[in-house]
């Protein structure tokens, strides 16, 4: 745990009992503040009271006793309209921050020059924050990952010269984190997303443009015009040390892709050239990995790790459940649990990855547009299998473009696929699991729904796991 001490002494609301809500109160308690924690839902009062925290009902609270409100990232701070708690602080003049600026205030106590990768983007934190942290580690290092992903910031242990904190950042952290000033910042690409809580397009690009303009080393993907005006200002700046990362053009300086060969030239890290390859790795499947590879890699060069250790850690990476993840093999025809693919973007993806012979999956509570975006990959298609609600809107998109058969739930989808993959002629079949729509008409969530097409997978007949079980 890192204990936030800079506000010793004063009294601190914390709203949102999640688990960073809980992991804040831990650390301000250790840190000598006294806290006062609140939160709409009883199932956060409760958790806080079960773990020894003051509870208040902030709505009768005399707010000029407070030094801070923390707010959970799930709070809406300006849309859709601010949350009853942040027009209470305005009022009152009180200071509003999230868990990683408490983090940041302590890393500027006692260590400032600890090592800070903070990674954002619309699309691959978390591989890219994993895949960071993977590397580092196989080097060597003494690495703490977490905030967006996994481990809640201030439960990591506290910042110090040796150890690299590499943090996942969502635009929502960000907002709540005015001296953010990593050491490295990573912004992987910029798409619409999450407008109703930001309000404009403009505002979000803002806010991931603001990681990286802090950051002593920026690293920066060109792939998107948003992302693109972002490394424009940052030269205009005199930025001009930004490690820009292209998957779409070969770059002057930086690092791109080259078929599977991953490159960089780039006079500030010396002219490396070709350092590793992901030809054959499971777990970097399509170009959308080699951006995340390309980016995790220059932070960890940056970090001191050598082109040859990164190229052997990118071999060794495990990958995250649930994206692009290799659940096994029977014969030739290969399993794939892609169930965080819950719109037609995160599809594409997937099917970008595979070129051709795709027993694909989908369905589920559809998005707007549905996949009528996905046409261009539909000869890869060998025949879709429908599951959930969007059954009929998909049946009608497909009609004419590719075979298709309504099957209702996972399971039976499932028996089809890889029926009808055992039976083809392809020689690298793969049954594919990437929805392109949301769970919740069948499944609790899209976990859920990956942690069954995996349990499902592992008991057909024949099935060899990945990494040798049956
Ligand atoms: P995030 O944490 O930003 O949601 P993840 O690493 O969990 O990102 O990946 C989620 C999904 O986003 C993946 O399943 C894939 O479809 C897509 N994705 C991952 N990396 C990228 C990328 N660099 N560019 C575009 N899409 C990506």
């Amino acid at each position: 745990m890192t204990p936030a001490t800079t506000f010793a002494g004063r009294t601190v609301a914390v709203f949102g009992l999640g688990l960073s809500g809980l992991a804040a109160c831990r650390a301000l308690t250790a840190g000598g503040a006294n806290v006062v924690a609140a939160d709409d839902s009883p199932a956060g009062r409760d958790a806080a009271t079960a773990a020894g925290f003051r509870v208040e009902d902030l709505a009768a609270a005399d707010w000029s006793r407070l030094a801070a409100l923390v707010l959970a990232p799930g709070v809406p701070l300006t849309h859709p309209e601010p949350h009853w708690t942040v027009r209470k602080a305005r009022a009152a003049g009180v200071e509003i921050i999230g868990d990683v600026e408490l983090f940041c205030r302590e890393r500027a106590r006692l260590a400032p020059d600890a090592p800070f990768i903070a990674v954002t983007g619309t699309n691959g934190k978390s591989t890219t924050t994993a895949l960071a942290a993977h590397i580092l580690r196989s080097a060597g290092r003494d690495v703490q990952m977490g905030g967006n992903i996994g481990t809640a910031i201030l439960a990591l242990a506290p910042p110090a010269a040796e150890r690299i904190h590499v943090i996942e950042m969502s635009s929502f952290q960000i907002e709540l984190t005015p001296s953010l000033a990593p050491s490295v910042g990573i912004l992987l690409n910029i798409s619409p997303d999450h407008l109703d809580r930001h309000g404009s397009m403009e505002t979000y690009a803002g806010l991931k443009a603001r990681l990286v303009a802090e950051a002593r080393r920026p690293i920066v993907g060109e792939d998107d015009d948003w992302c693109c005006d972002i490394i424009e200002r940052l030269r205009l700046a005199n930025r001009s040390w930004v490690d820009i990362v292209s998957v779409k053009t070969k770059v002057a300086y930086g690092w791109y892709a080259e078929g599977s060969r991953l490159v960089t030239f780039a006079p500030w890290t010396g002219p490396l050239g070709p350092f590793a390859d992901l030809a054959g790795i499971g777990s970097l499947r399509g170009l959308h990995n080699a951006q995340n590879a390309l980016a995790a890699s220059a932070a960890a060069l940056t970090c001191g790790v050598t082109p040859g250790e990164i190229a052997a850690a990118l071999k060794t990476f495990p990958g995250l459940p649930h994206r692009l993840e290799e659940i096994g093999r029977i014969g030739r025809v290969l399993f794939i649990n892609d169930s965080k693919a819950t719109n037609a973007d995160s599809s594409a993806t997937a099917l970008a990855a595979f070129p051709r012979d795709v027993f694909w999956i989908i369905g589920g509570k559809p998005k707007e547009g549905g996949i009528a975006s996905l046409a261009p990959y539909f000869p890869r298609i060998a025949k879709a299998y429908l599951i959930g609600e969007a059954t009929e809107q998909f049946a009608a998109t497909l009609q004419g473009m590719a075979a298709f058969e309504r099957c209702c739930t996972l399971d039976v989808a499932l028996a089809a696929a890889a029926r009808d993959a055992a039976a083809s002629s392809a020689s690298d079949a793969v049954v594919l699991l990437s929805p392109a729509c949301a769970s919740y008409d069948q499944f609790k969530n899209f976990e859920v729904r990956g942690d069954t097409f995996r349990r499902l997978v592992a008991a057909l007949p024949g099935i060899v796991l990945r990494g040798g079980g049956r």
